[in-house]
């Protein structure tokens, strides 16, 4: 790999940086830095969505010399960049360098099918794309040692557009390459570096982005280019695509591609990290590798499978991809000589025991090549052992070698900026670096109430005024009746308790939970003297007729003047969004049907600034309620039916709605505030913040697994 080619921004010498800055994502990170965007030009900042690129390419030349010359700004750049270079330069997070290994000796391969980094980078559908992305930022705090490899989707977002009958519609939006944050790989000879995925046929070619998340590389790899006929070109344009000769097509440009963009790249990975199964045919370029170099076939699996982490997020048998064996034999058959193997053979290591017909399992597979597998909560590492535990006949289900490691969220990423002042304030002003430290935690019981109160609610203002904003635009642009307006919130009221549901409308999230019992809710909502209302967003996938159901139900009651106006769907979820929602409402509503929540994080995003969950007993929340941290209720699921669960879950929920919620909530002092409510904010920070950090997850994932990984790589 030789450079980088990116579009020249013309800044200033004096503030020349700013590019640099720019394109890496670790400004969205750290609030200072994103000010010093904002500050440029506040208008700008807003049109572009957060995005300095986009912001840098269409500002007025004339702002950028005007703030050259302003001490005041310039004071401020000399500090961030400062900070810029020390955390990304060749300083920063030690952490890894200090209690793994030396990072040259171990670098390791992540890769992941989505990220979720910002806004502004729409390569990701939901919280796994998120665990990816809040990872990265992670491991480039701590200093590990990662290259990551994903895909660029250049029709980018999935928009969502909701007709009057609450019926959502799908459009694409193409992605705009050159406003935004990726920079495309050249080689030595100054051209886009073309890398073949190897074996497979017909041939597929592929090109090579790069973004930088703070000291980690992320390769993204994009088949939309020339060398490719129409049908390969299309293999990355949407992120799960329905059509399964596709999808392999994608997992296989992923998963054997990637590899070999590495290899092209010259960059040694000899650990790698399969998040989910998607991926997974890295493992088998790495075997194929080995076998190429001389080793017989299974040692080289030997040899992979010490050095490969395996996490599975899926705790269902029907979220795994599955490929039919004629499909994988159109591509794949000159591929199994290469690993010294026959048909039977190469096919039997996707094959599950418990269904062999069924086809190539990508989980089956993944987990048959590597050491280190994982859950990602103590739930689903229970469920993950049982679903798998024919892999490993002759073991009793608890000794199924698969862990758990509880999945996390990046602090400094979703840490609204007021909150992390006020921790400033009463937790130390170095309380970011030890976050993981439960005693860090211990001071917030300290930080009074009124203030904590009245910074929160700063942020539901904030979220309602975000709203309104929102449908006023849709409102003067004149396009979609006034139904559909109405339904986005515009009666929301900041005074009144409100409740938040955001996430994909996977139907087993049970987004319509709540409006189980019409008339139960309305009394509940319509209370004159304790108001309550809820704001939902999110989309469903475009192929999902099921979720896209149940989101017309919730449409329809935003819509419904029975509901008072207390029922908002705010269309386009995304990042931005879910950073408002987050930080604004005033309990975190979530209603899965259990075991199938394998985590969820967006509760530990909303629990981190004083959020409470209201959630089901299951994910994360099995291990995260604690009795005063929040409200828990269902997780029964034995010898029951479905509707029996629903129903009973909802009686639940409209319980503790009405018994214990809403009167702790309107138990107002003479200063205007719930102290009830104020501790049961304070709890779940606390509990949030020490126990569900990225930070704490990842040195999980280094010294339980990548640290063994080392006596391989060495030997
Ligand atoms: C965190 C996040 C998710 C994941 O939410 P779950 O609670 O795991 O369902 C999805 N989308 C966005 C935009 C997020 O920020």
């Amino acid at each position: 790999m030789d450079g980088l080619k990116r579009l020249p921004i013309a800044a200033p010498e004096r503030i020349s940086g700013i590019t640099s800055l720019a394109f890496n994502m670790w400004w969205s990170w750290h609030p200072d830095a994103r000010m010093l965007f904002k500050r440029l030009s506040r208008a700008e900042w807003k049109l572009s969505g957060h995005n300095p690129v986009k912001m840098l390419n269409e500002i007025d030349r004339k702002a950028l010399d005007e703030a050259s010359g302003d001490q005041d700004f310039l004071a401020h750049y000399d500090r961030v960049m400062e900070r810029f270079h020390d955390e990304v330069g060749n300083g920063g997070g030690k952490w890894f360098a200090h209690n793994i290994c030396a990072p040259e000796a171990m670098p390791i391969a992540f890769f992941s099918a989505e990220y979720g980094l910002h806004r502004s980078l729409p390569f990701y559908a939901g919280g796994l794309g998120f665990l990816a992305g809040d990872f990265l930022k992670e491991g480039s705090d701590l200093g590990l040692p990662l290259t990551a490899v994903g895909f660029m989707y250049p029709e980018g977002y999935m928009r969502q557009k909701m007709s009057a009958g609450g019926w959502q519609e799908n459009l694409d939006e193409p992605l705009d390459r050159a406003g935004t944050a990726i920079s495309k790989v050249m080689d030595a000879k100054g051209r886009p570096l073309l890398v073949k995925v190897p074996v497979i046929e017909p041939p597929i070619y592929v090109e090579v982005w790069k973004i930088e998340v703070g000291k980690v590389p992320l390769y993204l790899i994009d088949t939309d280019i020339e060398a490719n006929d129409p049908w390969n070109r299309r293999i990355s344009a949407h992120l799960y695509t329905g059509n399964v000769e596709q999808r392999l097509r994608q997992e296989i440009v992923l998963g054997i591609g990637g590899s070999a963009v590495l290899v092209a790249m010259g960059l040694r990975h000899p650990v790698l990290h399969l998040n989910e199964g998607h991926p997974a045919f890295a493992v088998m370029e790495r075997i194929r590798e080995g076998v190429s170099a001389g080793m017989r076939f299974t040692e080289a699996l030997q040899n992979v499978k010490e050095t490969t982490v395996f996490t599975t997020h899926t705790p269902v048998a029907a979220g795994t991809d599955v490929f039919p064996f004629d499909l994988m034999e159109k591509y794949f058959s000159p591929y199994w000589p290469a690993l010294g193997l026959d048909r039977e053979s190469f096919f039997a290591l996707g094959t599950d025991p418990a269904d062999p017909q069924a086809g190539f399992n990508m989980t089956v597979f993944a987990l048959k090549c590597s050491s280190h597998r994982n859950g990602v909560s103590k739930r689903h590492g229970e469920v993950a052992r049982r679903m798998w535990h024919s892999l490993w006949p002759g073991r009793p289900e608890d000794e199924v070698p698969i862990g758990s490691v509880t999945n996390g969220i990046h602090v400094p990423t979703w840490i609204e900026p007021k909150i992390a002042l006020l921790f400033n304030r009463h937790l130390g002003g170095d309380w970011i670096n030890r976050h993981d430290k439960p005693e860090t935690w211990e001071a917030v019981r300290k930080i009074p109430d009124i203030e904590l109160w009245n910074t929160h609610y700063w942020q539901k203002m904030k979220l309602v005024m975000r709203i309104m904003d929102r449908a006023r635009e849709r409102w003067t642009e004149g396009g979609p009746d006034a139904q559909v307006v109405l339904a986005e919130g515009v009666f929301l009221d900041p005074n009144a308790l409100t409740l938040g549901f955001a996430r994909r409308f996977a139907t087993y999230k049970r987004a319509s939970l709540i409006l189980s019992d019409t008339e139960r809710l309305k009394r509940i909502l319509n209370n004159k003297w304790m108001p309550v209302q809820i704001v939902f967003a999110g989309k469903a996938h475009p192929a999902d007729d099921a979720g896209k159901h149940m989101l017309q139900q919730v449409f329809n009651a935003a819509q419904d003047p029975a509901f008072g106006g207390r029922i908002a769907f705010v269309q386009e979820y995304d990042e931005q969004f879910a950073q408002y929602m987050v930080h604004g409402v005033d309990l975190w509503l979530n209603t899965p049907l259990p075991p199938l929540e394998a985590s969820g994080t967006s509760g530990m995003k909303a629990a981190l600034n004083g959020v409470p969950n209201l959630s089901v007993l299951d994910g994360w929340w099995l291990e995260g309620y604690n009795g005063k941290n929040g409200w828990a209720f269902g997780g029964k699921e034995e010898g029951k039916s479905v509707q029996q669960r629903d129903a009973e879950d909802a009686a639940a929920l409209y319980d503790l709605l009405e018994n214990q919620i809403i009167p702790l909530f309107y138990h107002l002092n003479g200063d205007g505030i719930s102290k009830g409510w104020v501790q049961i904010m304070k709890e779940a920070m606390i509990s949030a913040g020490s126990g569900f950090s990225a930070r704490r997850m990842v040195k999980e994932y280094a010294t339980r697994f990548y640290e063994k990984c080392l006596l391989a790589v060495a030997g």
